[in-house]
């Protein structure tokens, strides 16, 4: 019997009053296609901890859908990092996404500073303080995260947190499903069977295209700017051709193998709801 494919949504905690009132319906919204697990972002944006316990809690207060908190540890220390932990676990979490975080820009050195360095360490912390308690999600970059010296160095780092143990992995955004092929059977060759979710970024701007792929070192076709670029100031246009550029890229990567997609939703429903039904997802029973 075949894995059954795993859909989830990100979300991050909302940064204005009008943004948190908007957030349940959001949340509504997206929860009627039965996605399996919301994830809530960290740090992102300067959002605090509380705002991720917080948007934690509305996600399960309004559809009782898992939710999972995103938890850095740039800058931080064991005992926040344990705090946070026992907290999550007494509040039912069962799945977190461990990250480093973002250095800040003015750091020297590609180490965080704190306690904890890199994400590897992370998983060896919370596996070896829960043990299996929590299902571990970590990040993969099949383009390369864009502070690694060389690709297979970063690949050695990824391979680090499989071996302390995480159980899956959520792909930076991409528009170029080859990067994703081409990790998969680099993961495949280093003998790594955890599933890899690709990361999918709806296209509704340019600019903002443009600044997620410039951000994170996603390369974004020279065609698809070109287009996005002309498009820019016809809005129903550019969502159209957004969304069949994402659709094809969804299609092309459930067809070839990958096991699920996790949506960057940006807090809002119907980026990510178009693409679901261009991609006849069903509603399971
Ligand atoms: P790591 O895996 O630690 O890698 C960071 C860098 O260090 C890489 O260049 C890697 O090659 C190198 N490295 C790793 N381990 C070692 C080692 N042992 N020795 C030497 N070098 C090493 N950011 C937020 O602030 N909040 C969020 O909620 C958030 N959510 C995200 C969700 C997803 C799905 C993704 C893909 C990213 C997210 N990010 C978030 C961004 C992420 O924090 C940054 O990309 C960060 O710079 C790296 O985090 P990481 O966990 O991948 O780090």
């Amino acid at each position: 019997m075949s894995t059954p494919l795993t859909f989830s949504f990100e979300l991050f905690p909302p940064r204005t009053p009008e943004g948190g009132g908007r957030l349940p319906g959001v949340i509504c919204e997206l929860a009627a296609v039965r996605p399996d697990y919301f994830s809530v972002t960290y740090g992102a944006g300067g959002s605090t901890q509380e705002g991720t316990y917080e948007t934690l809690l509305t996600v399960v207060k309004h559809c009782g859908i898992e939710a999972a908190p995103h938890l850095t540890c740039v800058g931080s220390t064991r005992v926040h990092v344990a705090a946070l932990l026992a907290r999550y676990r007494a509040a039912g979490v069962r799945r977190i996404v461990a990250l480093r975080g973002d250095l800040p820009a003015t750091a020297m050195s590609p180490a965080a500073p704190g306690e904890f360095r890199y994400a590897n360490e992370l998983v060896s912390f919370i596996r070896e303080s829960h043990g299996d308690a929590f299902r571990i999600e970590v990040a993969a970059y099949p383009e390369m995260h864009p502070q690694a010296p060389s690709p297979s160095v970063d690949f050695e780092n990824f391979c680090r947190k499989v071996e302390a143990g995480a159980d899956a992995a959520l792909t930076q955004l991409f528009y170029n499903a080859d990067a994703y092929f081409e990790f998969m059977e680099r993961c495949g060759k280093a003998g790594i069977r955890i599933p890899i979710v690709p990361g999918i970024m709806p296209i509704t701007s340019y600019a903002n295209t443009l600044r997620f792929c410039n951000g994170c070192g996603a390369d974004l076709p020279r065609w698809v700017r070109l287009r996005l670029e002309e498009l820019q100031d016809d809005k129903p246009r550019l969502l159209d051709f957004g969304a069949g550029v994402v659709t094809r890229l969804c299609e092309t990567l459930l067809r070839n193998g990958a096991p699920g997609l996790h949506f960057y939703t940006i807090n809002q429903a119907e980026p990510t709801l178009r693409l679901w039904r261009n991609l006849a997802l069903t509603v399971p029973a």
